[in-house]
């Protein structure tokens, strides 16, 4: 029993990080720093006995042949900085954070998709962009467009209300990685430019960029929507805002808007539905056509498997690729983690 002497005291996960328990094991999200921790079940469920029981009362719960385990599980919590100790009189002075999730704009994030041929009005969609005060844009290109028309777009959005740009570049010998990080250095709303169908996959490295931006070649064109919703680890957003975001709405769908190669408007690109064509009916129009905020509310403890996943609350949720493409509840068909077992297939 090596930690005796705090008998009297309460083991407290600090506020910013969150249990989130799966079929065979749990993650700790650590909501601030980002990033997760894999723990056992058995350790989340002592966390939560841990709110209400002080340390000495879970050494006589769990009883003598588990003072061991008991003592790894908080030797392994304190060298993480995932948990203190504090006295009785102490516990109020630390609340639980707040879980509520609010956002004061219409619209969070975009999709624009341009094809070969300009099917709509781009710089009209931008300003209705600005109008809804989205902060989040990605641009995807799924075939090659001058340097002019990559810089106007650029400069347009420089007094717009995006504070994030993402981009999809088709490969073209011009943008090779000068120009790129000349583009990163210019225009620092830009959060990332993916090239693909690239000669190779490497990530761009720069001293001057590397904080501001990710850059990226990939071997893969991205030839149409159906490139997006794929699933995996390294996509996963290990922070408060998402946290929060997946405990009230669907962390793909809410507060998202998009018009696809074609200039309809939809709620993704990926989707059926369409809202009608973007030279002809405003987002906003579109925004309070009925059906559109449909999904927006679709939350992972709704969907099949998701539902038990101890990832549920990092991961993104895509309802663009269904499993069952008649069942809206049905899990993600682009992610192959069974969380049964614990293993991506
Ligand atoms: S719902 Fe799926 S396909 Fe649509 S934008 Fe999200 S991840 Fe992509
Ligand atoms: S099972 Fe669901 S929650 Fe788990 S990783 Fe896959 S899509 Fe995400």
């Amino acid at each position: 029993m090596k930690y005796a002497e705090q008998a009297t005291q309460y083991l407290k996960l600090f506020s910013n990080c969150f249990v989130t328990k799966g079929v065979i094991r749990s993650i700790i999200v650590d909501g601030y720093r980002g990033g997760f921790e894999f723990i056992p079940n058995d350790l989340g469920d002592l966390l939560q006995e841990a709110e209400q029981y002080t340390i000495g009362e879970l050494y006589t719960q769990y009883g003598e042949e588990n003072y061991p385990a008991i003592d790894e599980y908080i030797d392994y919590l304190l060298e993480k900085e995932l948990v203190f100790m504090v006295s009785a009189a102490e516990k109020s002075c630390f609340p639980a954070l707040s879980m509520e999730w609010r956002f004061p704009g219409k619209i969070a994030n975009a999709i624009l998709d341009v094809g070969a041929a300009q099917s709509y009005d781009l710089p009209a969609v931008l300003q209705q962009l600005d109008e809804l005060q989205c902060l989040a844009l990605q641009v995807r290109l799924f075939a090659p467009q001058s340097l002019e028309w990559l810089e106007n777009l650029l400069k347009a959005c420089s007094s717009l209300t995006f504070e994030s740009i993402n981009l999809f570049l088709p490969y073209d010998s011009l943008l090779d990685e000068e120009r790129l990080l000349y583009l990163a250095l210019a225009h620092q709303k830009i959060a990332s430019i993916v090239v693909h169908g690239a000669p190779e996959t490497r990530r761009i490295r720069h001293e001057a960029i590397d904080k501001l931006a990710g850059l990226f070649y990939i071997e893969t064109p991205i030839v149409d929507e159906s490139h997006c919703g794929v699933t995996l680890p390294e996509y996963f957003s290990a922070n408060l805002l998402h946290y929060t975001e997946s405990l009230a709405a669907n962390t793909c769908l809410n507060h998202k808007i998009a018009v696809d190669r074609f200039g309809n408007i939809k709620n993704c690109p990926s989707m059926i539905e369409s809202y009608g064509h973007a030279n002809e009916v405003s987002l906003k129009a579109a925004l309070a056509a009925e059906g559109f905020k449909t999904k927006w509310s679709i939350k992972k403890e709704q969907i099949d498997v998701c539902q038990v996943c101890e990832f549920r609350h990092i991961c993104t949720d895509c309802r663009g690729y269904l499993a069952e493409p008649a069942n809206v509840y049905s899990k993600p068909a682009k992610c192959s983690y069974d969380p049964y077992v614990g293993v991506w297939n």
